[in-house]
């Protein structure tokens, strides 16, 4: 679904990214751990162009991605994205918050967009919420329902950029919850996490990054017991 080749990312002087090379398949769960700083969030924000890259490709289902224009907004609509902080819209209910896109930009009618909503949000738990504004609504469900508003545009990949990390235990249980059950539903998700008990347990491939390069790729069985760089043993002995 998602294969970058030879990507490299600058800011400024600062190589955010080097010769990434990555192939996220239909399905498939890819887990990317690594330290602050070490580019995790960068490699997320070139898969939708939130960031433009400076060297390599970026193809999402075998098609570059579009530069400008009408084109790279239909695409933008192609990949979900799940932040930390959720971007609701505060002063819309709920159901509005995930039938606006759909509506505005698929096109599809009041009727059946908010269907699909209510059935979103029965799968992510928060089926009594439609009506709600955001800000009657528990961290774990606003991220619940932004994770629902993600999945209304039927997108090719979700992404994820530490989706639980401003949330409280209780919260993060229900998140994870509901990333599960995506992950096992067999929708293609690409997660920055730190949540390394999820990771290792859902995770299809671990990817490990360090300065802004891949440092090992491996399923999670391989990565957490036996890393092979020292960077990673040194990341995993201070998460641990
Ligand atoms: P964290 O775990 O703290 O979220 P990260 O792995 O997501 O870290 P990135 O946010 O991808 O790291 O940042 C990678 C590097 O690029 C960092 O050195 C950061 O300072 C730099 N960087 C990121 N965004 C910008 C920007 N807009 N302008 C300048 N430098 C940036
Ligand atoms: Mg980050």
């Amino acid at each position: 679904v998602v294969e970058f080749r030879g990507v490299g990312k600058r800011f400024g002087a600062m190589q955010a990214l080097s010769n990434i090379n990555l192939s996220v398949k239909r399905g498939e769960v890819v887990i990317i751990l690594g330290p602050s700083g070490s580019g995790k969030s960068t490699l997320c924000r070139c898969i939708n162009r939130l960031e433009v890259i400076d060297e390599g490709h970026i193809l999402i289902d075998g098609k570059e991605q579009p530069l400008e224009g009408r084109k790279l907004y239909k695409f933008r609509t192609e990949v979900g994205m799940v932040f930390q902080s959720f971007n609701l819209f505060s002063h819309k209910s709920i159901l509005d918050n995930i039938t606006m896109a759909p509506r505005k930009i698929l096109g599809i009618d009041k009727k059946s967009a908010e269907a699909r909503a209510h059935e979103l949000l029965t799968l992510v738990g928060i089926g009594n919420k439609a009506s709600s504004r955001p800000a009657q609504l528990s961290g774990g469900q606003k991220q619940r329902a932004a994770i629902a508003r993600a999945l209304a545009m039927e997108p090719k990949v979700l992404l994820f950029d530490e989706p639980t990390s401003a949330l409280d235990p209780e919260s993060t249980r229900e998140v994870l919850a509901t990333m599960r059950n995506l992950a096992e539903n067999g929708t293609t998700m690409v997660v920055v996490t730190h949540e390394m008990s999820f990771a290792r347990a859902f995770a299809d491939r671990i990817v490990f990054m360090a300065d802004g390069q891949i440092v090992e790729m491996a399923d999670p069985e391989s990565f957490f017991t036996s890393p092979t760089s020292d960077r990673a043993k040194s990341f995993l002995s201070s998460v641990h």
